[in-house]
């Protein structure tokens, strides 16, 4: 059966603390172990008829070490593959919160993070007795009590302001930040020209909220309208943030009309498991961190 892999972080997991990346090395075993098995194609091409089982190989968040490390080494071996956009970094200077948090927690010592942290919530202290139930899998005390903080005693805004204020401290500026961060536009144009298939990730990184024309409009045709005007890219392909998040049955049903209109030919789900039938609209994905077992790390 065919099959799309689901990557996000290529890095060494001692330098980006904040989530589970892949080494580099990691992924060109998996590279070479996959292609024992798997014709590496792009996505369209899943749909031509073919000798041997494909494997399409998916990036979403267009974080900077996609271009660096996975890019590189894809680019090094001859295979193609499927890398999506956010447009919002670029364009607007504006960056997910899921960022900032995983750059806080690689870049800032847990320590310096927590004291900072702390001086704003120290009456709520009790509270933080939770921290130890939602987070028991972060074997640190201080990292449970940083992602509590930040994600259940602190307002979205207030999260977001103390997250900008120590992250892009750290760089210098906000731009800094982003250009170290993101996959910017010239460097996307390189990806193009190397065989790359580009298609939408999101503008803003909004889980769909059940409204498919005004979530189209802003967070699908915004992003594709930027890479028409700086890459020259009608896109086809589209890979929704937190794969639809808790509305994603919503999303199958009725987000799939306005993009097959719009000459998109398919999307990539979280939804783990392989591709059945390459003429679906909406693809399952296995995550590269789950292969393990099968290709080796
Ligand atoms: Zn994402």
């Amino acid at each position: 059966m065919d099959l799309a892999i689901m990557y996000h972080y290529i890095c060494e997991p001692e330098e980006w603390k904040g989530s589970v990346p892949i080494s580099p090395k990691a992924f060109e075993k998996q590279l070479d172990d996959l292609a024992r098995q798997y014709e590496f194609v792009l996505p369209q091409d899943l749909r031509k008829p073919g000798k041997k089982p494909r494997c399409v190989l998916t990036f979403d968040d267009s974080t900077r070490d996609q271009y660096l490390h996975a890019f590189e080494i894809m680019r090094k071996k001859g295979i193609p593959g499927y890398f999506t956009v956010m447009s919002g970094p670029l364009q607007h200077q504006v960056v997910p919160v899921f960022h900032l948090v995983h750059a806080a927690l690689s870049l800032i010592p847990e320590l310096r993070l927590w004291e900072e942290l702390n001086s704003l919530v120290a009456q709520q202290s009790e509270k933080l007795e939770q921290a130890h139930k939602i987070y028991e899998y972060e074997s640190s005390v201080l990292r449970r009590y940083i992602k509590y903080t930040l994600n259940f005693i602190l307002t979205a805004e207030q999260s977001r302001s103390f997250l900008e204020t120590i992250v892009y401290h750290h760089f210098g500026t906000k731009s800094h930040f982003i250009e170290k961060m993101y996959i910017g536009v010239n460097e996307f144009a390189v990806m193009k020209q190397a065989g790359m298939e580009l298609g939408v990730h999101c503008t803003s990184h909004r889980p769909f909220d059940g409204n498919a024309e005004l979530y189209y409009k802003h967070e699908i045709e915004h992003c594709a309208n930027f890479m028409e005007e700086h890459l020259g890219v009608i896109p086809q392909w589209y890979t929704p943030p937190f794969g639809g998040g808790e509305h994603q049955g919503k999303m199958i049903a009725e987000l799939e009309g306005i993009l097959r209109s719009a000459g998109y030919q398919g999307a990539f789900l979280t939804k783990s498991g392989y591709i059945e039938k390459s003429q679906e609209f909406w693809l399952k994905r296995l995550d590269c961190n789950k292969l393990i077992g099968d290709f080796g790390r």
